[in-house]
């Protein structure tokens, strides 16, 4: 099943909440999502049965990734159920987390028992107050720290960490983040700092490009370009000479919009084609209707072959701005 650019679809990234217990500043400010914002209700929010479902339907669709993210996965209730329900599905299936690592010292054995292999952990400092700075919560980063710690030891192997580098901000950490991760043998990749949704006060002036993070890098180190593990892959694979992987994804200066075959849930069930949405097929109305299997599967197919999307390319080329875009954290990273 191609979208009308000759995409595949292959990838599923689905937000089990829109709750977080971080407020990055670049995703969920903290004076926009107070005490008094009001997330999704409880029946608002997909259960595991509507996810596993749908997973299911993906998978006789064809992709062979899962996703799981938010909002922060590990603060919604019995995570480890849902892993659990996803892993023994079909072992051809990658299942990933996405996680902002807070509460990972205690989930990280509960997860790997679970059947979870692949684990992302976002990380944009070691510097406690430039991680407060950037988290807008007074947590310690120690936590973070156990945490990561805490994933290797119960059997993750190469574990990812996702920085979000922001000019001024914590741009002076790249390498001390680097060194961190070449000696614990983590995946430390750099993700643009993106305008997804509509209320982190994005400009293209606090963007520290790819280009300039692989200048300062290759002031200490010697690295060089290797091939991605499948053509679809999102990051420009980076090897350290003496061993030792990073990476950088580049949807700023090189958007890679040609070769997307991603798709999200946001956590109230909807089918969303592009990181940069307004809109998404609400498939929670079928799931809690009487549409069979392959009602479901056929509306989704649909919404897929009428795919065009391609946000970043047109950001590049100044061209098809796009309002009321779903936030990030409501539709998964
Ligand atoms: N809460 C989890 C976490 O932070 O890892 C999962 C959800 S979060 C939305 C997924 C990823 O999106 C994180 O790595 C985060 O750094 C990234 N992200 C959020 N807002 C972003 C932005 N404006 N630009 C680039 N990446 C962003
Ligand atoms: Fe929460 Fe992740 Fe968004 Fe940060 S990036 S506010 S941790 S959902
Ligand atoms: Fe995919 Fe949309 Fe990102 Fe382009 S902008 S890479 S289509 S999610």
């Amino acid at each position: 099943m191609q979208d009308k650019l000759n995409r595949k679809l292959t990838d599923l990234r689905i937000s089990v909440t829109d709750r977080c217990n971080f407020r990055c500043r670049y995703c969920m400010p903290e004076e926009l999502y107070g005490e008094a914002y009001e997330f999704l209700k409880r029946d608002q929010v997909l259960s595991f049965e509507e996810i596993v479902r749908l997973t299911k339907i993906f998978i006789k669709l064809g992709i062979n990734k899962v996703r799981l993210t938010g909002g922060e996965p590990l603060v919604r209730k019995d995570i480890e159920k849902l892993v659990s329900s996803i892993s023994s599905l079909d072992n051809s299936i990658d299942l990933a987390m996405t996680t902002n690592g807070y509460l990972l010292d205690k989930f990280a054995h509960i997860l790997f028992d679970s059947g979870l292999r692949r684990l992302t952990i976002s990380l944009d400092s070691l510097d406690n107050d430039i991680f407060q700075k950037m988290s807008g919560k007074k947590f310690d980063i120690k936590d973070v720290l156990a945490g990561i710690g805490s994933a290797k030891d119960a059997g993750f192997e190469k574990i990812k960490i996702n920085t979000v580098i922001k000019k001024g901000i914590n741009d002076k950490g790249i390498i001390d983040l680097v060194d961190y991760c070449k000696q614990e043998g983590h995946i430390l990749r750099f993700i643009e700092y993106m305008d997804v949704g509509t209320l982190n006060s994005w400009n293209r002036k606090s963007v520290v490009d790819s280009e300039k993070i692989i200048d300062i890098i290759s002031k200490k180190y010697s690295i060089h370009p290797i091939k991605k593990n499948y053509s679809s892959e999102v990051a420009d694979r980076y090897q350290f000479d003496d061993g030792g992987e990073l990476g950088f994804i580049s949807s700023i200066s090189n958007p890679f919009c040609m070769s997307c075959t991603r798709s999200r849930i946001t956590a109230d069930g909807k089918f969303v084609t592009c990181l940069f949405s307004n809109k998404g097929l609400d498939l929670k109305r079928y799931l809690r209707s009487k549409a069979t299997d392959e009602d479901i599967l056929n509306l989704i197919s649909e919404s897929w072959l009428i795919r065009d999307d391609q946000y970043s390319l047109d950001r590049s080329l100044e061209k098809g701005k796009v309002k009321n875009k779903i936030e990030m954290f409501q539709l998964g990273g």
